[in-house]
């Protein structure tokens, strides 16, 4: 394993953390929430990472506190990041964790350096930080608590229910900065969550986290990603996944096509040759040419989950995904937040 690097790519240097082994604890927890999960616990040299190439993302800096997620959705493209550390990017992404146990003081430090500028910090871009680990490292209640005291704009991605535990932060920071909270729910059908994204809440649950933001005054997109083909691309599977992410109040929806990058892509194809054999063909058809669905197949979605919500009734993408909430301490209400919708896998 190389402890030598654990950015979140191998690209940024910027974004390059180094450790030395001695700086590694590793712990098991004999829980049935952490069964087979093996923890490596870190103490950053950096948490602020600098996105490369970020003109082509909505926002040019992320906080990931952990690597690697036991959400385990077979199709996530942060897969291949596992093997920057000689980490397995299959099982082991799903079970060996990496934990910056320093994440939040760390923040707090770098938001307090005068060369920091205040600028949009992502969260959730890389892999989900309300995954099941946060539950026991409690990393995102000091890492909201600095970006509120600091009134820094942020937004988060996710698909952990463990979000609402966090509300009352999440609340104080959004009456004195923008705060965008997006959730992703790529589809309704138990069967296919169930296989494709086993360590996830269900969707219906991710959908409540929507409407409890929503009732406390945070406005939440949906990410409706992915959208899988020939699995949950079905007119009326798209019909009832819009309807429902409608129903929960959520602000905007953004349908994303299953992409399939190298990491992913090897994981994915072993599960759809198990799951449904009947298909490989036709993905290797469909992904022939890279990692992205053909051009006409996204428009095509795209087109049909945008009638779905005019139907029901559901703005599109980035209006309202970030909130401020008036407050004693209160500016006039600036531009929405960017929500990491390009960039995101989850
Ligand atoms: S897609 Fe998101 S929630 Fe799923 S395993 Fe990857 S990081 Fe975790």
């Amino acid at each position: 394993m190389r402890w030598d690097h654990l950015g979140d790519t191998p690209a940024a240097p910027a974004d390059t953390a180094l450790f030395g082994t001695d700086a590694v604890t590793t712990r098991t927890f004999d829980t049935p929430e952490f069964r087979g999960i093996t923890f490596h616990e870190v103490r950053a040299r950096s948490i602020l990472n600098r996105v490369p190439g970020a003109s082509r993302m909505p926002f040019e800096w992320t906080v990931n506190p952990y690597r690697g997620c036991s959400h385990a959705c077979v199709y996530c493209f942060a897969r291949k990041t596992h093997s920057y550390l000689d980490l397995d990017t299959g099982l082991g992404f799903d079970s060996q964790i990496v934990v910056k146990v320093n994440a939040p003081e760390l923040l707090t430090r770098q938001l307090a350096s005068p060369r920091w500028q205040g600028a949009h910090i992502a969260m959730g871009t890389n892999v989900d930080c309300y995954q099941r680990a946060e539950g026991r490292y409690r990393l995102m209640p000091g890492i909201l608590t600095a970006l509120r005291d600091r009134a820094n704009p942020f937004s988060i991605l996710t698909k952990g229910t463990l979000l609402l535990r966090d509300l009352d932060l999440l609340v104080e920071a959004a009456r004195v900065t923008e705060v965008g909270v997006s959730v992703s729910v790529g589809f309704t059908d138990q069967e296919l969550w169930r296989t494709i994204e086993p360590g996830t809440p269900s969707p219906q649950r991710r959908l409540d986290v929507v409407r409890a933001l929503g009732d406390h005054g945070i406005g939440c997109g949906v990410l409706m990603a992915p959208v899988v083909p020939f699995l949950g691309d079905g007119p009326e599977q798209l019909r009832e996944t819009v309807r429902a992410i409608a129903a929960s109040g959520a602000t905007s929806v953004t349908p994303l096509v299953l992409h399939l990058r190298p990491g992913a892509r090897e994981w994915f194809m072993e599960w759809l040759g198990r799951h449904h054999p009947g298909l490989v063909r036709r993905y290797e058809r469909m992904y022939g040419d890279g990692a992205y669905a053909p051009t006409w197949y996204q428009r095509r979605i795209t087109r049909q989950v945008h009638e779905f919500a005019a139907e029901f009734g559901i703005g599109p993408a980035g209006r309202g995904a970030s909130r401020r909430i008036s407050g004693p301490r209160d500016a006039p209400e600036a531009a929405p937040a960017p929500v990491p919708e390009q960039l995101t896998l989850l």
